[in-house]
C-alpha cells in the first residue's frame, strides 16, 4: 500500500521525480540522488516493504528480475568492470530509507570506492545509460 510519507512510495507514484531507469509492474529502479558511483542505482519493489523477511517469495522473485534487467543494461552501458549489489537493513546496518531498496554500484578501477559520495551529474549518467 502506497505510504505518502514514504519517499519511494512518492517516487513511484510519480509524486517525486527521479532520473528512472526501468520499470514493470511490480519492481521501478532509479538513479540514487546521492550518488557514490557512476550509475549507482536504485531498485525497489512497488508494494511498500521493509524487509526481505516480510515480502512474498513471488515479489522478491520479480524484484531480482528487475535487477537482472537492469544490470543488464546498466553496466555494459557505463562501461563498469564489475558491481556491488547491497541491501541495508535496518539502522544498524546503514539503512536510512524504511521502503526495501538494493543498491546497485557499478564498479570501474580507481572509482574511489562506494564510501564516499561523489558530485555527479545524474542527468549526464541518464543519458549514456538511457540515451539522449
Ligand atoms: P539506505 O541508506 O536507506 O540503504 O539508502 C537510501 C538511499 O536513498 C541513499 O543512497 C540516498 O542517497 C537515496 N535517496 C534518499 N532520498 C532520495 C530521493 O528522494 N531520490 C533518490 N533518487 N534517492 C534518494
Ligand atoms: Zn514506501
Amino acid at each position: 500500500m502506497m505510504t505518502s510519507n514514504c519517499v519511494f512510495c512518492r517516487i513511484v507514484a510519480g509524486m517525486e521525480s527521479c532520473y528512472k531507469l526501468y520499470e514493470d509492474e511490480g519492481v521501478m529502479a532509479f538513479l540514487d540522488i546521492n550518488p557514490a558511483v557512476e550509475g549507482h542505482t536504485l531498485v525497489v519493489p512497488k508494494k511498500h516493504v521493509e524487509s526481505l523477511e516480510e515480502m512474498d517469495v513471488e515479489d522478491f522473485v520479480s524484484l531480482c528480475r528487475g535487477i537482472k534487467e537492469v544490470l543488464n543494461v546498466l553496466i555494459p552501458k557505463l562501461g563498469a568492470d564489475g558491481y556491488n549489489l547491497i541491501l541495508n537493513k535496518g539502522r544498524v546496518a546503514g539503512q536510512e530509507i524504511s521502503h526495501l531498496h538494493f543498491h546497485i554500484f557499478p564498479r570501474k578501477k580507481a572509482d574511489g570506492g562506494i564510501f564516499t559520495p561523489k558530485r555527479i551529474d545524474l542527468g549526464e549518467v541518464y543519458r549514456k545509460i538511457i540515451g539522449p
